[in-house]
This record gives structure tokens, sequence and C-alpha cells, in this order.
């Protein structure tokens, strides 16, 4: 926690050095001394402190200075730091002046030069302004702070990225908080920049305006360059299949990197509460979970790279090499792809152009508390609906879930349904479908069909979670790997057809359980053909491909 600063303001070089020394002989173990020669400059410093969110103690200014006085410096200060005590250094001439002054312009106090001893007329004075300003002080956040507005896109993808990547952040809503005078003393610290949202605020002062997770990914420390350019394993997905895979891959030995478009933890790392993993009675959140695993991932040395995509894959002799999206390449001798599947988008009016304003995708984990006292939609019936619809319960007004069929009984868990049946909040809306969504710069109606009445029904709404199912995203995967219709990849038996290897393969043995056409390539998880669709069995087959992979270099 940096200490809170005391800052002095004199153009005499002589008079700053000894009050400096004097502040710092006294104050310096608890708190920063801080000295400049110009008021203009000062007022600078002051705004950059601001935007690292510092605190501010003390401001003590010399009276006499050109271009500025110290009465004029303390007024301007105040805007920036209103809470910090404001002293004036005056000669004995300017005492007339400088207690005027002190009536008009909330000074705190004044003192003679010279102040010797220190021990007599300064400290006794400043260590009860000091004590005053302790008495309502408060630490300040000590992480990254973004500043955005709730119906952004682009502040939406901020914030999910952040949480999802375990970067701990505060968010400054710039439009709900606009009366609040610390977020009006950060817009006036920021200037014109104020309106290249979102703005990012690194701890360390510095600022990135209008920016994207990529950008930050770099300042927070997350890697997206891989260290060498071969590696025995690369996975490409981190959900629970892909971390699986690399816990188990680096823990026997491999050199194993492994690649995430988003943040790790893949679906998984959006559920609200997992109640069936085994091992946890209570459940656990999906982001702890993928938190875990990733401790225990990098533990073992696998190289982590995200946000990172993997855009092409080809072959060369024995070795399987990736194309990522900002053109680099990986390659190495055994390929996992663990990509799992992406929510179906929702095909109404409206709906892409509202996307991240108030139309969501999936568990939407960072909105949950945004919803406080309003009316939630979630559209879908499976299991991660539910999960979701619990969630919001917790912070919503009310949540109506949005189902197709005449109930939830024929696609969630029934331990779900009897929580949602014992959640008073909660409403399902059976026969319900969105047929089109309304709003100008976020969300306002949406429209329902309801199909047993064959009519449409207007209602207003601020937020729709959709969870209507998924597929598969497998096209950068072009002709080289076995899919079906759907775009799931064929692994194992699947690919033998007739008694018949796949087409190509050149191999005396049969493809392993979890490869797919091309030897060394495997396919785990969501993403499989005919694979079950549970972190349990994504962790399992992560875990289990492990073994045929070493099968698999012992002959390469
Ligand atoms: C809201 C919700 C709740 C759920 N609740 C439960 C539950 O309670 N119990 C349970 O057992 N299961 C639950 N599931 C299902 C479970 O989460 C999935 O079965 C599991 O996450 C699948 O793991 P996976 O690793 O195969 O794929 P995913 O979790 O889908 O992960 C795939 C990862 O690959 C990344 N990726 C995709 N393409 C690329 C690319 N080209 N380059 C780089 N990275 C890429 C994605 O960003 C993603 O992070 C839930 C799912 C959801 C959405």
């Amino acid at each position: 926690m940096p200490k809170p600063i005391l800052l002095s303001v004199d153009d005499d070089s002589d008079v700053l050095r000894a009050i400096e020394r004097d502040l710092r002989s006294q104050y310096g173990a608890e708190y920063r001394i801080i000295g400049s020669d110009s008021p203009e400059g000062a007022l600078d410093l002051l705004k950059q402190l601001k935007l690292r969110n510092d605190s501010v103690a003390l401001l003590l200014a010399d009276q006499r200075m050109p271009r500025m006085d110290g009465v004029t410096f303390l007024q301007e200060a105040m805007h920036v730091f209103p809470d910090a005590k404001r002293a004036l250094l005056t000669a004995y001439a300017d005492t007339n002046a400088a207690i005027s002054a002190i009536n008009q312009a909330s000074i705190n106090y004044f003192f003679m030069k010279p102040w010797d001893p220190p021990a007599e007329h300064l400290y006794p004075q400043l260590d009860d302004l000091l004590g005053d300003w302790q008495a309502s002080y408060r630490p300040t956040f000590q992480g990254i702070r973004v500043l955005g507005t709730r119906w952004s896109p682009r502040s939406y993808e901020m914030r999910d990225f952040l949480a999802r990547n375990h970067v701990p952040y505060q968010w400054i809503d710039v439009e709900l908080s606009a009366s609040d005078p610390e977020t009006k003393q950060l817009l006036d610290a920021l200037g014109p920049d104020s309106t290249e949202l979102p703005v990012v605020l690194f701890p360390d002062g510095s600022k990135l305006l209008d920016t994207a997770p990529a950008d930050v990914a770099q300042k927070v420390g997350l890697r997206t360059r891989a260290q060498t350019s071969f590696y025995d394993l690369a996975i490409v997905g981190g959900g629970p299949a892909g971390l699986a895979a690399a816990v188990y891959g680096a823990s026997e030995g491999l050199h194993t990197v492994m690649i995430e478009r988003e943040a790790p933890g893949g679906q998984a790392g959006m559920s609200s509460r997992i109640e069936n993993y085994l091992g946890f009675p209570m459940g656990l959140s999906g982001g702890d979970l993928a938190r875990r695993a990733v401790v225990q991932a990098q533990r073992f040395g696998v190289e982590i790279l995200s946000p990172l995509e993997a855009v092409g894959v080809r072959t060369e002799g024995s070795y399987r090499i990736i194309k990522m999206a900002d053109e680099c390449e990986i390659s190495c001798h055994a390929l996992m792809i663990a990509t799992g599947v992406q929510w179906r988008r929702l095909d109404a009016p409206g709906i892409d152009r509202l996307s991240g304003a108030g139309v969501y995708y999936g568990g939407g984990a960072t909105e949950a508390m945004s919803c406080k006292g309003e009316m939630v939609y979630v559209v879908g019936g499976a299991n991660s609906a539910g999960q979701a619809a619990m969630n919001f319960a917790k912070y919503a007004e009310r949540v109506v879930i949005l189902v197709r069929g005449e109930s939830l009984s024929a696609t969630m868990s029934q331990y779900l349904i009897d929580q949602i049946k014992q959640t008073p909040n909660i409403q399902v809306w059976a026969h319900a479908s969105v047929s089109e969504v309304h709003g100008d710069t976020h969300l306002e109606e949406i429209s329902v069909l309801c199909s047993d009445s064959n009519t449409t029904e207007r209602v207003p709404a601020t937020s729709i979670f959709i969870f209507i199912g998924a597929l598969p995203r497998t096209d950068w995967l072009g002709d080289l790997i076995e899919r079906d219709d759907r775009g799931f990849i064929l692994t194992g038996p699947d690919l033998i057809r007739d008694g018949q290897p796949p087409k190509g393969w050149t191999l005396e043995r049969d493809p392993f359980l979890l490869e797919t056409n091309v030897p060394g390539l495997f396919a785990v998880g969501d993403v499989r053909h005919g694979s079950v669709k549970r972190v349990a069995s994504g962790v399992g087959e992560g875990s289990v491909a492990v073994q045929f992979i070493h099968q698999y270099l012992s002959k390469v």
C-alpha cells in the first residue's frame, strides 16, 4: 500500500529543500514527501497522482511565487484533491494577505518563514492537521481501474476479459457515477482523454485509451508470445479439457504450451456454480476451478498464451504446426485440440446490434451485479440457463426464464429445477421465445412469441442472457481434420468405416481412442464428436489423452 503524500511547493529551491528535509525527518516513515519548484508543475503532478489513485494528505505552498501565488495554487489543487489539508508558507510581511486568504479560500493553516525550530513552529500544527486528515482517510483501491459505461459493448468486453482472467479491477461507470465527486475529479484529471472510453488506468500511472483486451493483456503480464518455437505438446483451448491435458502433460515431463483465445476456464469459467464435480460437495464456481487449474498448470511449467487465437494448422513430416491470429507459428510433436463449443447465436432482429449492450451470451458474471434490483430475462432451458438464473436471482428483482417447451423437465437436471421452484423471484415462462429485441443505444424491450396462444407480447427489459445451446467452431482446421456434419471432430473408433482406417492414414495401428485422422493430433472435450458435455468428462479426456500422446511420441 503506497504511503499518502505530503506535497510542498516553493520556487525558492533552498526553502523547498529545507521544508522537504524537515517533513521527511518527522513524517517520512508514514508519508511520502514530494517537492515541486513550480505551482504549474505541481498541478500537473497532482493530476498524475489522481490517475494513479494515490492519496495526498497535505499541500503546503509558498504564498509568494511568480505566475501563480500560493493561495491560487491551493484553490486549484483543491479541485483535484479536495480532502487534502492545505497550508501556506508566508513571510511576515504577507501575514494579513494570508489571513484573508484563509477565510476566502478554505486554507487550513499558515506557517511563518522561518519555522525554526520545527518542533515548535511546524510539527505540532502539522500533527493536528494530519491527525484530522487520518480520521477520515480511507485507503484507495490499488489496482487497475476501468472507466466506461454499462451499455457500451467495448466496456463490457473489457470487464468480462479482466474478470475471466482473474485480474482484480475497479469498475467506474462514468454515467452512473457522474455526480460522484471522486469520478468528477478523475475525469477532470484525465481531461480530453476521458472521452476515449473504455479507459484503463494502471497503478503505475500509465493509461490505455479506447482500448481492447489484447493491449491490456500485455500490461497485466498475460503472455501472448511463445518463449520458444517448438514444444512436445501444444494444446489449443484452455477449458477444463485443455487445462487437464496441460497439467498431466507437463507433470509427466512434456514441454507443454497451451493457447487460449479468451481466458483459461472455457465455458466452465462462466458457470456460477458447478455442483456435480467430484470432490466438491458444496459445489464450486467455474472461475474458482479455472483459477486453481491455471495455478496447477503453471506450477508444472506449462506456458499459457492468452489471449491468443489459433487460426490454422498444417503438418510437415512429424511436425504439427499451428498458425496464430498474430501470424506467429508454433511447432510441436503432438497437438491437442480442446476448443470446446461456442454459444449459438439467437437469430432475431436487433440481437446483433445490441450484443454487449443488454444482450449477452452466456453467464455474464460481470453483469450479474449490475442487474441489482432489475428484471432479467434468461433464454434457454438447459442446465447452464438454470445456473445463470439462480445466480442472477441473488441480485435481480425478478428473473424470468424463457423456454420454448412446456416446462424445464425435458432439458434441465432435477436438482436445478427444484432449486428454481424454491426461489421466489424466478419465474418460468413456457412456450416462449424471443422474436425481436428493441432499443436505441441499449436494450429497452423484447418481443416474446408465445407459441401456445400464437401471440406476441412486448415487454420492457434491460438485460437478456442467452443460453440456447452451442456448436464447435472448427472451420479453422480446414480440410485436415475429419469432422461430422455439425463440425464436431471425429476420433478413434468413429474414424473406422467398414473396418478401414481413415483416408490417408499410413500407420499400421488404428487411431488411438482420442486421436484424429492425423497421427499425433488429438481432440478432447466438448469439441469431440460424441463427447459427454460435462466438466468431469472434459477433464477425464484431457488426462487420458496424455497417455496416448506418450505412446505416439515413443514412435515418432
Ligand atoms: C454456464 C455453463 C454452466 C455449466 N455447468 C456445468 C456443470 O455444472 N457441470 C458440468 O459438468 N458441466 C457444466 N457445463 C458444461 C462444461 O462447462 C463443458 O462441458 C466444459 O467446459 C467443456 O470443456 P472443454 O475444455 O471441452 O471446452 P470449453 O470449456 O468450451 O473450452 C474451450 C476453450 O477453447 C478456447 N478456444 C476455442 N477456439 C480457440 C482457438 N481457435 N484458439 C484458441 N483457443 C480457442 C475457448 O475460448 C475456450 O476457452 C456448463 C457450461 C456452461 C456454459
